[in-house]
């Protein structure tokens, strides 16, 4: 049974609420720790208590995916900023903040010499529907649980 430190296999689809696909573990298994925040926090929620061989299709409201959309977060920018690089709506680019910290930003338009840019997350303020199937569960190592994470065949490697 699914509870915190287990390590979790499964299958998912994410879908939005028009049924447009934005994410999949395209067929294979995927991994993570329980309690870690490995994955969303509703997520983390709605899977505890399952057992191998279990389908759930489950909602996720904003506030428990990637958070409200933030009209804070969209900005212009002179396109002179970029240097040599033409940005062109749809891109991403790592831009850093005042203090230093560096973050992600899409391009959503480009005006003249108005480069109009959105940092949300592109999930933020959308409710996600998972539909997960789980296929293995296993205690997590000492090491795994001091990395926060899994490790093996399906994860990352050191
Ligand atoms: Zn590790």
């Amino acid at each position: 049974m699914i509870t915190e430190n287990k390590v979790v296999s499964m299958m998912y689809v994410l879908q939005d609420e028009n049924g447009n696909v934005l994410d999949t573990s395209e067929g294979k298994s995927f991994d993570f720790l329980q309690g870690h925040h490995n994955i969303i926090m509703g997520l983390e929620k709605a899977l505890n208590g399952l057992n191998v061989g279990d389908r759930k299709h489950v909602e996720i409201t904003p506030d428990e995916g990637y958070g409200p959309y933030d009209p804070q977060l969209k900005f212009a920018m002179n396109r002179a900023q970029f240097g040599g690089d033409s940005p062109e709506p749809g891109m991403m680019v790592e831009l850093s903040s005042s203090a230093g910290e560096a973050f992600a930003a899409a391009v959503v338009g480009v005006e003249g010499e108005e480069v109009y840019l959105d940092a949300n997350h592109p999930l933020a303020g959308k409710s996600l529907f998972f539909d997960v199937e789980i296929t293995a569960i296993r205690d997590a190592s000492e090491e795994e649980l001091s990395h926060g994470h899994p490790h093996g065949a399906h994860s990352h490697h050191h």
